[in-house]
């Protein structure tokens, strides 16, 4: 049984959610929120450098580790913090990454602490990790706000997001609106939840679902004064400022995956998600081709991050087959616009070739090298990232 060593140390395989609540009973915070926390491990959510809603303002889960306890595949147990070099024999891919929130290929790193958060299983086993905290903020204000015009909820999310970014941040401004998270729910998504969440305005084309951290004084009057400004929907704007009303917004929130995936369950094919992320010029852009998209589907996500899920949700053989055509044409836009194929859930097994075509067969040559003299029997996470020696690409 894994185990909490401290406030800001655990074995890798403690639930990272139960972590969460043991700090926090201690009045500290550690930010990362992948929706699945509940059933994620803490050493995989680093080996995936995972994130979530409040990784607008926080990051992903990369600058909330300090140090960790690894195992190469050579049996060797090693221990790496920001200060440990990348040993001299393994080659590093000489790459740099889209400038939007990603999880797609080995970490550009300079230290080996940074190469082991974010290489999905196939370098090093994670054991231990000392962990980053902060103070466990005194309150959060949730709002869900609802526009009729797609437009003025853009304008809204840059309005929103200038400045907010994470504390310290140069660009941070004391003045900022300053959510830690800005959520979208597009119409389809509102419509599949109508039933069980009473009184959504029938005219919203989209949402927005904000989280603002304060100490003490929800800032209402500011959110008020920009909403009203920037032509929200405001008399049907919802907002909680205590434990009870956000947990009944976070129900709202969740209905919507829950509500997706009983629909999958009806349609009884499997839905195709996206989770790609494109810089913020591009997001007006990109949400356009997702509209347009003549596929029966549903868009949400973290849209502070320019990150969208896109789910398509074929009901036929066919319409499968169209959406996973759709799928890499979509990912090739991103790719196009300056974005990522993966902005947190990482390439795993499935999303390879959109890697290659992404990083190009140089980099991925490259990562290769890096793999194979890290792992040359190639005995970790076979088949994640790259194909093994021998194997086909067939994705
Ligand atoms: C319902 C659902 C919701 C999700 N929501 C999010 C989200 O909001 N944000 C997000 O970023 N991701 C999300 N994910 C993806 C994934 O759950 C997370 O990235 C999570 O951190 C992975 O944890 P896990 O325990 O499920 O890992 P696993 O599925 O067990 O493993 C994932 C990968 O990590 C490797 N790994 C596992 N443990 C270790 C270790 N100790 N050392 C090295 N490698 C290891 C495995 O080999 C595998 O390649 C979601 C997944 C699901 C199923």
């Amino acid at each position: 049984m894994a185990r909490v060593l401290g406030p800001t140390e655990a074995e890798a395989g403690v639930i990272l959610g139960e972590y969460q609540r043991q700090v926090e009973a201690g009045g500290a915070f550690f930010p990362p929120d992948p929706t699945s926390r509940n059933e994620c491990s803490l050493g995989a959510a680093i080996a995936c450098n995972s994130s979530g809603a409040r990784s607008f303002r926080y990051g992903p889960t990369r600058p909330w580790v300090s140090w960790v306890e690894a195992v190469l595949p050579t049996g060797e147990i090693i221990e790496a913090d920001r200060s440990t070099p990348i040993p001299a024999a393994w080659p590093m891919p000489g790459w740099t990454e889209p400038d939007v929130k990603t999880a797609a290929g080995y970490f550009p790193a300079t230290n080996l602490l940074d190469l082991l958060i974010g290489q999905e299983g196939t370098l090093a086993v994670i054991t231990r990790a000392r962990l980053r905290l902060v103070p466990l903020p005194e309150a959060v204000l949730s709002l869900v706000a609802f526009f009729d015009d797609e437009v003025l909820l853009l304008a809204f999310v840059d309005q929103a997001r200038a400045g907010a970014r994470r504390p310290g941040h140069p660009d941070a401004r004391p003045d900022a609106l300053n959510p830690r998270a800005i959520e979208y729910f597009d119409a389809r998504a509102l419509d599949l939840v109508r039933d069980r969440v009473p009184d959504l305005p029938p005219t919203a084309v989209g949402a927005l679902f904000i989280e603002v951290e304060h100490a003490g004084e929800a800032p209402l009057d500011a959110w008020w004064e920009a909403l009203d400004a920037g032509g929200a929907l405001v008399d049907a704007t919802i907002v909680a400022e205590d434990e009870t009303g956000r947990a009944r917004l976070s129900a709202l929130r969740h209905a919507v995956p829950a509500a997706i995936n009983e629909q999958v369950v009806r349609n009884g094919m499997p839905k195709v998600g996206t989770d790609f992320a494109v810089p913020d010029a591009a997001l007006a852009e990109m949400m356009a081709a997702y509209a347009a998209v003549d596929l029966p589907h549903v868009c949400f996500g973290h849209i502070g991050d320019n990150h969208l899920h896109l789910n398509l949700l074929p009901r036929s053989d066919a319409e499968l087959v169209q959406a996973r055509a759709l799928y890499r044409t979509l990912a090739m836009k991103a790719v196009g616009l300056g974005g990522t194929v993966s902005a947190e859930h990482g390439i795993g097994k499935l999303k390879r070739a959109l890697l290659a075509e992404m990083v190009g067969p140089q980099v991925m040559a490259a990562f290769a090298a890096l793999k194979a003299a890290v792992d040359p029997a190639w005995i970790l996470g076979r088949g994640t990232l790259l194909p093994p020696p021998g194997a086909a690409q067939r994705d």
